[in-house]
């Protein structure tokens, strides 16, 4: 009999990203080839790269030596958005031997099986502008939680961002076909599915630029009759385009959980202008207000960017004042970094490193106060608590509805079960 031959994956980046590479790797798994660990010898390596990262070219350089001290005849494929954004770079990085652009991602095993060592890189990539299609993917490494990619690309025009040069215009699945998904993965036992996208509020525009007549309302309300799905989270949505009609329902319903990731970026109205946001402060602010009158126990993330070109210390401190006095359970703070083909590279003066540095600190201080305050006001409370089922070193983990960790020694029989938990 013919040894499978075996592949493995690692990567960089966001939840959609790992969304992605578990769907390619049940792909190549569907073509006969056996899933690796990274660490462990492969025939061929696949990285899934990011352009968020700061260092992604350093970080494919590196896991590029590793694989090749490693196991130098294995082929290394990287692919994701860096591979769109830049497919020569990574094409002279010695050792890759293919490189696939957004269109040819999911045609991964073809690519792999038409390969041979030693040609130099093959780069497989077009114009973002001609990507069009949409890949329907999902996360299942244990049966909990899963990643449910339901909306690709961004047409919007933020000046720090490359994702729409990297991943096209906003186009997403039909609603039919995402309950479709979600009923299977009930089937499959999964319990909680976080509805993924680049910019999710947008989901209704079909591949192909065309409109479903859809929108993430409606959405909402479909996945909330699935059978089976007992949880969802919305990854992260624009405050522009969280409505007061999708908070009331998320306030009304029982799957839809008390927890959403709204991105801010600045607290300062003018370094939104120059980031080119859609809305200012007071519009987040009223969003946040109405999510804690409906639901006072609701969990909200904040992503912050801090250094952005022009950000003076009173813009920052006008953010400082924002995030403090604004009603948020924990930030996710970015450092500005300088991306090629931006508009931001443009705008001046631009903020030394050490000052960006100090600024991410000094919000970090803050989220971490903010995660204390929002934990305890919740002491004393029973919440519902859905257990992974790893064993890590003898103690299981789970998160509250609203998104608090909880950590316990390992019960077989909570795995993938919700329990009722007295938080402390
Ligand atoms: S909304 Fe702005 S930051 Fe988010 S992906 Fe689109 S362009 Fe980038």
């Amino acid at each position: 009999m013919e040894k499978k031959r075996s592949v493995a994956f690692h990567t960089l980046g966001c939840k959609l990203n790992f969304s992605e590479t578990s769907t390619l790797s049940r792909l190549m798994e569907s073509e006969g080839f056996e899933k690796k660990e990274f660490d462990d010898l492969a025939d061929v390596y696949v990285i899934n790269t990011c352009s968020v990262t700061d260092n992604a070219d350093k970080e494919c350089r590196q896991l590029v030596r590793r694989i090749q001290r490693k196991s130098p005849e294995s082929f290394v494929v990287i692919t994701g958005c860096y591979a769109q954004l830049k497919p020569k770079e990574i094409a002279s990085i010695p050792g890759v031997d293919l490189v696939l652009g957004a269109a040819e991602k999911f045609n991964i095993a073809q690519h792999i099986n038409e390969l041979a060592k030693g040609n130099g890189a093959k780069v497989c990539s077009c114009d973002i502008e001609e990507v069009s299609g949409f890949n329907a993917s999902f996360s299942q490494n244990d049966r909990t939680r899963t990643f449910l990619k339901v909306q690709d690309g961004c047409d919007y025009t933020c000046s720090f961002c490359t994702i729409p040069m990297a991943r096209g215009k906003s186009r997403s699945d039909s609603i039919a076909n995402v309950v479709k998904h979600a009923t299977q993965l009930a089937a499959d036992g999964v319990k909680e599915i976080v509805l993924t996208g680049v910019n999710l509020g947008d989901f209704g525009k079909g591949p192909d630029g065309g409109r479903h007549e859809e929108d993430f309302f409606s959405l909402v309300q479909e996945l909330d009759k699935v059978e089976g799905i007992e949880r969802y989270r919305i990854s992260s949505i624009e405050p522009n385009l969280l409505t007061n009609d999708i908070i009331a329902f998320v306030a009304n319903s029982n799957k839809f959980m008390p927890h959403f990731h709204i991105p801010l970026q600045s607290g300062s109205n003018e370094i939104l202008g120059l980031m080119r946001r859609r809305y200012r402060r007071e519009l987040y602010a009223e969003r946040v207000g109405l999510i804690k009158t409906l639901m006072p126990h609701c969990a909200i993330g904040v992503d912050v960017i801090v250094g952005f070109p022009g950000e003076t210390d009173k813009h920052f401190q006008e953010t400082f004042d924002f995030l403090h006095e604004l009603d948020v359970s924990y930030l996710h703070v970015f450092t500005y970094s300088e991306r090629d083909h931006t508009k931001a590279l443009e705008i001046q003066p631009v903020i030394p490193i050490p000052v960006r540095n100090e600024r991410n600190k000094t919000l970090r201080n803050l989220s971490y106060m903010k995660l204390q305050y929002f934990t305890q006001q919740q002491s004393g409370q029973t919440r519902k608590v859905l257990f992974e089922g790893f064993d890590k070193h003898g103690m299981m983990e789970g998160y509250t509805d609203n998104y608090i960790r909880v950590s316990t020694p390992y019960r077989g029989e909570w795995a993938n079960q919700i329990i009722d938990w007295k938080l402390r």
